[in-house]
């Protein structure tokens, strides 16, 4: 993808963030700051920010392994996976070839929501069990 910046591997697959992808990440951290001023204003600008900086970096985090799913069942098939690129709209997992055959085609393309929806459940568990009160519950729960 054209505007790319390789920041490392992982797993052995080269992570890429396209340049797009620092306007969505400044937009989302001033709108989950944004909200945590106006709720908790004792924070402020600063504070605020910086946890809406946190949970915008968090949520990327979740893309990050919606796209690893699909990775590693390619590479589970023979595929190589040639890159991951966060950009403006997600993630993109690069593969080297189609499945081979239409199951394979399915598990690759179910992985990555499959792994969003473990993280889900998981820390909508943990959001369920655990007491977590101000500014953290508001960053944490409403992503
Ligand atoms: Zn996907």
């Amino acid at each position: 993808m054209n505007g790319s910046i390789r920041v490392g591997n992982l797993f052995g697959i080269p992570f890429y963030i396209n340049l797009s992808w620092f306007l969505i990440l400044g937009l989302m951290t001033l709108s989950y700051g944004g909200n945590l001023g106006s709720q908790f204003p004792q924070l402020g600008l600063g504070l605020s920010l910086f946890l809406g900086l946190i949970a915008a970096l968090l949520l990327f985090a979740s893309v990050l392994a919606h796209e690893l799913g699909h990775s590693f069942v390619a590479i589970k098939q023979g595929i190589q996976v040639k890159s991951i690129t966060l950009f403006l709209f997600g993630g993109l997992a690069g593969l080297d070839q189609e499945a081979k055959t239409p199951a394979g085609a399915f598990w690759i393309a179910i992985a990555g929501p499959l792994v969003s929806l473990l993280l889900f459940l998981g820390l909508h568990f943990i959001g369920s069990y655990l007491i977590v009160t101000g500014a953290l519950s508001c960053c944490a729960f409403k992503l």
